[in-house]
């Protein structure tokens, strides 16, 4: 698609996730959306993370990196750390950033900025620009939050929660399939204040945008568009998988880990159409080790081709001599290029942490799931990939907590079976459909996005 010459290329907007991978990636891919249509965007990341960034060789988007707090390469000792030095000091570092633009040609007019960094707003506003905030996670789990701040989920045991959850919009829940932070802060108050944060300004924000799509999660969007004027843009699949519209669209990713590409796309390439088990657990969730032993053993069982993201540090939780006595059948990788692989027809079954981003992802692109969620919202995402888009399957938990090898074994031979596997392709081509118009010329996520750029034109001229 040709990029649109408007007035909207003289308006300037930044985008600021936080950053982490599951925030930058459907935020880069947004402000794709938006370059697109002529605007002009800067993607804003911070020296924190610096070091690690691969950036696009090529690409609509500026990046610009401010300082957080933290120089680039030094870690914080904890999550806790990290977020208070991380707010005492970005507020400043942002001012300066948007002043800095304000002498420019280019003026800074609006920010989209993480929907768990409400402070920005707060920016926006002393800078004398507008805000626009921005949720990376589903509007099922959102509404559960929501419920959880106005106290009407009162759910704090599994056995307060006998029976099931029964919310306006919402499927009906068990225990196991709320975010784990409705169950308490446990050892991540720090984390659990960032997810609750996101509302507590959210009717002053000047656009609430929403990465999920018309059709998808339909009641509870409506449910949630009956309070706020919220704008679903998504899902935020880079457009070269999607509707392949935008055409600067080759590199796709702002990675923080570097993947091994050519070691995974071969040996995908050597294997047969659907024969392969992907497994990932995003870029945050860590397993113990008696799990990751588990998960070992049972992709050993059911002898079919596994490509398993271990990340670095995770790497060690791995049973001695496993990469040894699974090197003809499996490939263990720290880092994969996902979307590649997901698309790649050698891949039938993807065992995921269903983190929101890789829900989408395998969703859009048609691969059944076996859902392992961990924490935060993967809970809910799995509920709804195996009851309710009926993708996927979810496995079962043992009275200790952990998936058994043999629990594991079961699930791949499921999803693998082709009449189940079939099933669950169909069920996805509805999705992937509806995903594709949905930001496709006219679609709703692309009208929304529309709707914000003309907007934005109009109230600067
Ligand atoms: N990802 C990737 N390579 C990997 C694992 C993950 O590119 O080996 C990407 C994946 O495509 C997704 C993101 O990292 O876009 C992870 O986001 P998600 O919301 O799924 O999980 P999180 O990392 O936030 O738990």
């Amino acid at each position: 698609m040709e990029k649109k010459q408007t007035a909207a290329t003289e308006s300037h907007v930044l985008v600021f996730p936080l950053p982490i991978q599951g925030h930058i990636n459907p935020m880069l891919q947004f402000s794709k959306r938006l370059a697109s249509k002529g605007l002009k965007v800067t993607l804003v990341t911070s020296t924190s993370i610096a070091h690690s960034m691969r950036a696009p060789h090529e690409s609509a988007i500026n990046v610009e990196t401010i300082f957080d707090g933290f120089q680039e390469g030094e870690r914080a000792a904890s999550p806790d750390e990290f977020l208070k030095r991380y707010k005492a000091t970005v507020p400043q570092s942002l001012a300066e950033l948007i002043e800095k633009h304000g002498s420019s040609p280019y003026p800074v007019k609006c920010i989209i900025y993480d929907s768990v960094l409400p402070w920005v707003l707060d920016v926006a506003r002393n800078t004398g620009i507008s805000g626009a905030s921005f949720f990376t996670q589903s509007c099922a789990v959102s509404v559960l939050y929501y419920h959880e701040i106005q106290g009407s989920l009162k759910v704090s045991s599994e056995a307060e929660a006998v029976g099931v959850v029964s919310l306006p919009s919402l499927p009906e829940l068990e225990f196991n399939d709320l975010p784990s932070f409705v169950n308490g802060a446990g050892s991540y108050p720090a984390i659990y204040d960032l997810v609750f944060s996101r509302f507590s300004n959210i009717d002053d924000a000047d656009w609430l945008f929403w990465n999920t799509f018309n059709g998808l999660e339909e009641e509870v969007v409506n449910w949630m568009a009956s309070k706020w004027p919220i704008k679903p843009i998504g899902p935020t699949i880079p457009s070269m998988f999607l509707d392949k519209r935008l055409e600067d669209d080759k590199e796709y990713g702002l990675s923080l880990f570097k993947p091994n590409s050519d070691a995974c796309m071969e040996w995908l390439d050597s294997k047969e159409p659907d024969s392969v088990v992907y497994v990932s657990f995003g870029s945050l969730a860590a397993l113990g080790e008696v799990q990751m032993a588990e998960l070992a053993w049972g992709l050993k069982r059911s002898n079919t081709s596994f490509l398993w993201v271990v990340r670095e540090p995770e790497k060690e939780k791995l049973p001695n001599n496993f990469i040894e006595e699974t090197k003809e059948m499996g490939l263990v990788v720290t880092w994969s290029p996902q979307l590649e692989v997901l698309a790649h027809k050698s891949v039938g079954c993807f065992i995921t942490h269903c983190g929101w981003n890789s829900t989408l992802e395998a969703l859009s692109l048609g691969v059944p799931m076996v859902a392992m969620p961990q924490w935060t919202d993967q809970p809910t995402n799995a509920k709804f990939v195996s009851d309710i888009w009926k993708v996927g399957i979810r496995v079962k938990v043992d009275e200790e907590g952990i998936v058994t090898q043999k629990e594991i074994e079961r699930c791949i031979r499921e999803v693998m079976e082709r009449e189940i596997s079939n099933e669950m392709v169909k069920n996805s081509e509805k999705w992937k459909k509806l995903a594709c118009m949905a930001v496709d010329d006219g679609g709703s996520s692309d009208k929304n996005i529309e709707e914000f750029v003309t907007k934005l034109v109009c109230n600067s001229n």
